[in-house]
């Protein structure tokens, strides 16, 4: 689904390099482009998947858009508001209708905090409790809407599993009634089976509350069914964006086949070409010029994708691709 109405969400030329130093004077030596020139729009209710390898820039793409870490350069606006520009009180209030659920779980949520203070901590920053009758029976219905029960109000982090806990991530995220929900590896430290529990909640939670999500993940077989859109990134930059079944039956560039012909089909009758990927990742200090992928690339062509960077473009409804070889 592409957005035909106003963007909920519009990221313009996103850049986030974070300086490296060294010497004894601590002078810069180099720049790690975490995130180089990242572009996209969502619409409200959609979710968007965001894929690549460690190191490729998504989770600062999704904390950048939060400002939890300060972009170096490019433009995010939400619901008509410039976040990028928004002052400390602006980003309070957006902090509202922006959320995040982390990965580990664990290490998310205070040791020392029961879950109904884990959960209620918004509550009492965002004062959206008139009186403590109020505050716990909105943890209660929060707990609830999450699969959890009132009992489980008053005990502690460690006496709950891994994906237990990653509900009482959700349960503390919608607490305050978001319109984006930025799931940063949300699922990814769980087992297979707990993962699609999450999921499914997820989705059920979208349907139910009008959410919009950034999906981040690592595996392109994650996001494949939450994903209306999904967008690869390759050393902090998107190289294919598409609808979700696009993306999957006919990719376009040579970096989402590779990550796609590693993806294991449930059906054995199946075969799917394996592309290798050859040689890890380059560092993101100083990357390859020209097309960021042209040292792993089983196509690359000398003297054009080492030189010149290649931008993202149409090659169909929703689908942009950036290769010079691809149209
Ligand atoms: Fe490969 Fe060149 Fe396309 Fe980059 S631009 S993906 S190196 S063919």
């Amino acid at each position: 689904m592409s957005p035909v109405r106003a963007p909920l969400l519009k990221v313009e030329n996103l850049v986030k390099h974070f300086p490296v130093r060294g010497g004894i004077l601590q002078r810069e030596v180099g720049r790690v482009h975490a995130v180089d020139g990242v572009s996209f729009e969502l619409a409200a209710g959609e979710t968007l998947g965001v894929v690549g390898e460690s190191g490729c820039g998504k989770s600062t793409t999704g904390r950048c858009i939060l400002r939890l870490i300060e972009p170096t350069s490019g433009e995010v606006t939400f619901d008509g508001k410039c976040v990028t520009g928004a002052s400390r009180e602006q980003l309070r209030a957006l902090a509202r209708e922006m959320q995040i659920i982390f990965q580990d779980p664990y290490a998310s949520l205070n040791p020392r905090m029961t879950v109904g203070a884990i959960i209620g901590e918004a509550l009492t920053i965002h004062k959206l409790a008139p009186d403590r009758a109020a505050y716990e029976a909105r943890i209660v219905e929060l707990l609830e809407t999450v699969g959890l029960s009132a009992d489980h109000m008053r005990r502690y982090p460690h006496e709950f599993s891994g994906g237990q806990r990653q509900r009482i991530g959700i349960a503390r995220a919608l607490a305050v009634k978001p319109k984006l929900v930025i799931c940063d590896e949300a699922v990814s430290a769980l087992d297979v089976s707990i993962q699609a529990q999450v999921i499914n909640l997820l989705e059920d939670l979208q349907a139910q509350f009008g959410l919009t999500y950034i999906f981040i993940a690592h595996d392109l077989s994650v996001v494949e069914h939450i994903s209306d859109r999904v967008a690869v990134m390759y050393l902090g930059r998107i190289v294919e964006i598409a609808p979700s079944k696009a993306l999957y039956t006919s990719p376009r560039h040579p970096y989402t086949e590779a990550l796609l012909s590693a993806v294991p089909i449930p059906d054995p009758t199946i075969e799917r070409k394996r592309i290798p990927l050859v040689g890890d990742v380059p560092s993101p200090i100083n990357p390859p010029a020209g097309c960021h992928f042209h040292t792993r690339c089983p196509i690359a062509q000398k003297g054009l994708c080492d030189r010149e960077r290649p931008a993202l473009k149409t090659v169909g409804e929703g689908h942009a691709v950036a290769c010079h070889l691809r149209s």
